[in-house]
This record gives structure tokens, sequence and C-alpha cells, in this order.
């Protein structure tokens, strides 16, 4: 089958190698025999919200964010209603900030966010940077362990009962102070990991397939077949290690 992926501000938001999750969703869904169609949205583009069943939106610098804020916050009301009708999501750091209600940058300015994420974001005045280890809970009773990498200066701040994507293991997370990383919102994730996350987390990478999958079907989400993911868990193995090393840190 055919899984529509929306490509929000490709020519913008892309730093830490963003397009290889994509390329890792494309892959895994290609050896289960789907194919991938990935259309690029951005300014100026009007967002349909039934028209993919899973968007994603990179992470970028202050200046690439103050680009495309404007325009996204006017894609909001669309990207919600995609979300509430079962679209899956993917977000990453600068777009992960942009998925909130806003975010205020290094020279204080007001970035408009799309409001998806009930979170707010202010930029701090150390970076946060390092591997980080996060312990998620996205289906009953399985907790599964993510890796990644984190560069930001933004602190995160979640709504008093917005559900994280993770507990921090080790790392700073969304602030360095509450322990939380990401946010979920049905099947939307945002989370400040990159590196590109996808590759050393298949798990996660075949979690968004499989909600990307429900969509398109309109039926109840289905496992994958899987995969032999042998250098997949390897990487894993070795990014864990690396934030455990490091330990935990607050802001
Ligand atoms: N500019 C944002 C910050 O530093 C996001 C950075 C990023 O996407 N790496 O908080």
């Amino acid at each position: 089958m055919r899984i529509r992926v929306g490509h929000l501000y490709p020519e913008y938001l892309n730093i830490y190698a963003d397009r290889g999750n994509i390329a890792v969703l494309g892959r895994r869904a290609q050896l289960r025999g789907h194919e991938l169609v990935v259309q690029p949205v951005s300014i100026g583009d009007s967002l349909e919200p039934g028209a993919h069943d899973l968007l994603y939106i990179g992470g970028g610098q202050d200046r690439e964010q103050a680009l495309v804020a404007p325009d996204l916050a006017g894609k909001g009301a669309a990207l919600r209603a995609a979300v509430a009708g079962g679209t899956a999501a993917l977000a990453v750091c600068g777009g992960y900030q942009l998925l909130g209600r806003g975010y205020r940058a290094r020279d204080g300015s007001w970035l408009p966010g799309a409001a998806l994420f009930p979170h707010e974001t202010v930029a701090g005045e150390r970076r946060m940077i390092g591997d980080v280890l996060l312990e998620c809970r996205l289906g009953p009773g399985e907790t599964r362990s993510v890796a990644g990498f984190e560069n930001h200066a933004g602190r995160t701040v979640l709504d008093p009962g917005a559900e994280p994507l993770g507990r921090v293991v080790a790392g700073y997370g969304n602030d360095g102070v509450s322990g939380f990383e990401g946010c979920r919102v049905d099947r939307a994730l945002g989370t400040y990991l990159h590196g590109p996350l996808l590759p050393r987390n298949p798990w996660l990478a075949d979690w968004l397939l499989v909600q990307a999958i429900a969509h398109a079907t309109r039926s109840p989400a289905e496992p994958l077949a899987p995969l032999p993911d042998e250098l997949e868990l390897l990487a894993h193995g070795v990014a864990a290690e690396r934030a455990r090393a490091r330990g935990g840190r607050t802001a």
C-alpha cells in the first residue's frame, strides 16, 4: 500500500540529518511491501487534514524557525484536525518547538506555533547538548527505550497533565528539570532527539509506520512483520551506553 507522508518545510527545517528519519521510514515500509510517498508541504502550500497518513517536521535554528513560524501557525487548525482525525506525526527539535503554542527565541522575539502540543518554549542562556536516553510507554504495559542526541537552547514546558514522549534516564530532555522529554498527542510525537532519531530506534520507526497504516486503512493498528535489526540494535546499544555514561543533567 501507499503511505502518504507530508514533509513540512524540508528546505528550511532539515539539520542533524532529519531526512535520515524519512529514509528509515521509507526503507522499513518497503521491506514490508509498502511504498512511502513523500510530499513536501512548505510556505504557501495548503495542508489538507485528510491528505497524509504521517506528517514530519525536522529541526532548525532560530533563524529558519522565524522564517516558517507565521506560515506554520496559519496551518495550525489543519494540523490539529489532521491529528484529531488519526494522522500520525513526528516533530523533531525546532519543529517540535513550533508545534507547541510558540517559542520565545534568543533575541526575545515570539514565534507563534501550530498549538498541536500543549507546551511553550523559551530559549535559555546555555545550550543543552549531548546523548540522551529515555524510557517510553506508547502502548499499555510496554516500556521501551529511546536513544538520541539533543542540542537545543529552548526549554519546553508541558502544560499540567500533558503526556510526554518519555521520562529522561540520562540527558536534559524538555527543560533539564522536569524529567520529561517530548510530547505526545494521539498519534503525534514531538521530541528533541535527533541524530537522526529513527535509525537507532527501529521500534519507534515501526510504531509510526503502524499508526500511519492504521490511518491509511481506517482500521485498528496491526503489528508489522519483524525485521532482523541487528545493526540498528547495536547502534541503539552504543548510543544508550554513551548517554548512561553522561548521566542525568539539570539545566
Ligand atoms: N533553535 C532551537 C533551539 O536551540 C532549536 C534547535 C534545533 O532544532 N536544534 O532551541
